[in-house]
């Protein structure tokens, strides 16, 4: 038992290293003996991934590998030392120079092996300029390096690549024999995945003998991170359900059945059958459901739900929608009525508009059970509204809510099923591992017919044209949106800065009437805004992003984004998906500023598919990154890349998922060890897991 807990010796103990080089190492994440043996190498050399020295031309940049057979420093007529040394690899000999840095001669010794890279010259024949150089090997006792693998690690300041490899050598043979005791997936398991013993692991990645060893070296470590991330997503997951016993609503689908087959004008898309079912068979399902409901803009969420909480209704329960603002609130009510009408269900809306006898009268109903379906704001969830017989909770666009909110609509439903929407498509490897304790259902399809808007990147001396369309479409009775970025935190500025484009803009167009929504509007002010320009009665709304999320305007055709470069991807899709809900052809036209688009830009005018765009947007901003998941409080992936280790993700999570609900403590004896890995690993997760 000591023995396994010096893996959590601090690394200062470690040979070679004592307080000051832990110092460094503390500033690369590593503080323990077990963050050193996963303190791996980010890439490595050898000779088949460097120049041949023979090969070198004047003007290439290049890295290569060789010997180094001599050197020495020579001084030139102007005074400038320069330190020169000739490498050698199987193909030939180069001279490198340092003009300027004699005291190399103390650093670089005959018969080291060298990485260098830098750009060629011709200087009495060819000669290499280092921008860097590694030495891999002392040399002389080994061999010439040819067909070795060489790691390189991520180095800081005052801890070079030699450093770290010397305190590497010095101490992983002690530390892979305390590591292999820990492997917790055993033969069966690893079989099943295909994953190496993680002692090979850690050496083949620290000493690789070949390159090809790498990647499944890489994929053991990578499992591990999925798998005991979506370990902590399942007992959370766990948790949630075990708080409250849910409901099994099985009668007879009578009409939600005939809703979806009967009453809609539609037929639902493949994918709305799929989350349909989904959604079925958790809310028949005597299990609490927390589902989320993933779909872009437009791809019929809302069909959905409203059979959903049919669903409830049919079971004599009550079903309640909640929106983050009074204006969605009323256009949820809206469709929700036109779609049940036929049913003989009357959605009744609840909203901070709902004051005195009014207010009270529908609370009533609702305490009374006789309200079957209400629409509301989070006037849902405050005091003196309680449902008498709840089913079925539904958060639309949950992230607009903050966890309180969501936590006090979930506790007020008592052991109602509980349906999050949510429009910011993201993969769903992302979803996976940023929403791990809930099942997530995907619309990841259009309905039919929809015409794709028409997206135009323009630069600042597009601005005339570009207006002179806009006036067109309103000419033609269409209205349009023009959209700032935020700009500063401070309303007050903002406001101003959106004032001052709006005088602007009002004497570009003075025979139309304009309408300005920003962050410093109350929210009545902005749902009166909003208002008049659904009705028409201004037709160019110019607004920061507080219409992100907004409401249906079917007549508007063009969104025009002011420097759209200060956008994220997301943040643009959103903002295009305001237009083109009605049948006429709709237009975006981003503005940048600079001398060519982003190609975050760039892709954004590519496609409209919001699930292409985040995939695009998790490339773009790299691996092991990944969006989101800092935010969320979780911790960063490391090794695992989403794309491609997908089927590592799937399986981890199905494991993780089993191991709980067999084991929710994880307290049977062969399950300690992931018990113990979990508290080592994320010591402060579990208390900081929020729930969605
Ligand atoms: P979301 O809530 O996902 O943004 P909505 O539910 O508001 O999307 O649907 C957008 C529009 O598409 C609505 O006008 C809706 O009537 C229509 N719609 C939804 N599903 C379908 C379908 N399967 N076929 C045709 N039109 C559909
Ligand atoms: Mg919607």
């Amino acid at each position: 038992m000591a023995r396994r807990q010096t893996l959590q010796r601090p690394v200062q103990y470690l040979k070679g290293v004592g307080p000051r080089r832990a110092e460094r190492f503390a500033r690369l994440g590593v503080t323990t003996a077990r963050d050193l043996l996963y303190h791996v190498p980010n890439r490595y050399e050898d000779a088949t991934t460097v120049a041949e020295i023979a090969a070198l031309r004047p003007g290439d940049d290049a890295t290569v590998m060789g010997t180094v057979v001599s050197k020495g420093v020579l001084p030139t007529r102007k005074g400038l030392r320069i330190f020169h040394a000739v490498i050698r690899d199987h193909s030939g000999l180069i001279e490198c120079a340092w003009p300027g840095q004699p005291w190399l001669d103390n650093k670089v010794e005959r018969g080291q092996l060298l990485l260098v890279t830098g750009s060629v010259h011709f200087f009495h024949g060819r000669q290499l300029r280092p921008r860097e150089f590694t030495v891999l090997a002392e040399g002389r006792d080994e061999s010439s390096g040819e067909g070795r693998v060489y790691p390189i690690y991520p180095a800081t300041e005052g801890l070079s690549q030699g450093q770290i490899r010397a305190v590497v050598d010095a101490n992983l043979d002690g530390l892979l024999e305390e590591i292999a005791e820990r492997e917790a997936f055993d033969p069966a398991w690893r079989r099943a995945v295909g994953l190496v013993h993680l002692r090979e692991a850690l050496e083949t990645l620290h000493r690789p003998e070949i390159l090809s060893s790498v990647e499944p070296a890489r994929r053991r470590l990578a499992y591990e991170e999925l798998f005991y991330l979506q370990l902590l997503h399942a007992r959370a997951r766990h948790r949630l359900r075990a708080r409250s016993p849910g409901l099994a609503l099985a009668a007879p689908p009578e009409l939600s059945g005939s809703f979806v087959r009967e009453h809609l004008p539609f037929r639902l898309t493949s994918a709305q059958e799929r989350a349909w079912a989904e959604i079925c068979g958790d809310m028949e399902s005597p299990e609490r459901m927390y589902r989320l409901l993933q779909g872009d803009v437009g791809s019929g969420k809302t069909a959905v739900a409203a059979a959903a909480m049919l669903k409830a209704v049919e079971n004599g329960l009550q079903a309640a929608i909640m929106a983050p603002t009074e204006l969605l609130a009323e256009q949820h009510h809206r469709t929700l009525s036109g779609l049940m009408a036929p049913l003989g269900v009357t959605p009744r809306l609840l909203t901070g508009a709902a004051t005195g006898a009014r207010r009270r009268d529908l609370a009533a109903g609702i305490r009374a059970g006789e309200v079957s379906v209400v629409v509301g704001t989070h006037a849902l969830i405050q005091e003196g509204v309680e449902f008498g017989r709840p089913g079925l909770v539904v958060i639309d666009e949950q992230h607009r809510f903050g966890v309180e909110q969501r936590r006090a609509l979930r506790d007020a439903g008592g052991s109602a099923d509980t349906l999050v929407m949510s429009a910011t498509p993201i993969p769903r490897s992302l979803a996976l591992t940023l929403y791990g304790d809930l099942d997530l259902s995907i619309i990841d399809e259009m309905p039919p017919g929809r015409r794709e808007v028409i997206t135009g990147i323009r630069g600042s001396d597009d601005r005339d044209a570009a207006f002179a369309f806009v006036r067109r479409q309103l000419q033609a009775g269409r209205q349009a949106y023009v959209v700032y970025p935020l700009v500063e935190k401070s309303d007050a500025i903002e406001a101003r800065a959106a004032t001052a484009e709006f005088e602007e803009l009002r004497s570009r167009f003075p025979e139309y009437e304009l309408g300005l929504v920003h962050g410093r509007l109350g929210s009545a002010e902005k749902d009166e805004m909003m208002r008049r320009f659904l009705r028409g009665e201004t037709h160019l709304l110019v607004a920061t992003t507080v219409i992100e999320v907004g409401i249906d305007v079917p007549n508007a055709t063009v969104m025009v984004i002011e420097h759209a470069e200060r956008f994220g991807l997301a943040q643009l899709h959103q903002l295009r998906g305001r237009v083109g809900r009605g049948g006429e052809q709709s237009y975006c036209v981003a503005f940048f500023s600079g001398s060519v688009p982003p190609d975050r830009l760039r892709a954004f005018a590519r496609t409209s598919d919001g699930f292409a765009l985040a995939r695009e947007d998790l490339r773009l901003r790299g691996e092991g990154n990944v969006f989101g998941l800092q935010q969320h409080g979780l911790p960063v992936l490391r090794f695992a890349d989403l794309d491609r280790d997908y089927d590592l993700l799937i399986h981890a999570r199905e494991r993780a998922r089993v191991l709980v609900s067999g084991d929710p403590e994880l307290a049977e004896r062969s399950n300690r060890v992931f018990a113990r890995d979990l508290a080592e690993r994320y010591a402060d997760q579990e208390a900081l897991y929020g729930v969605g």
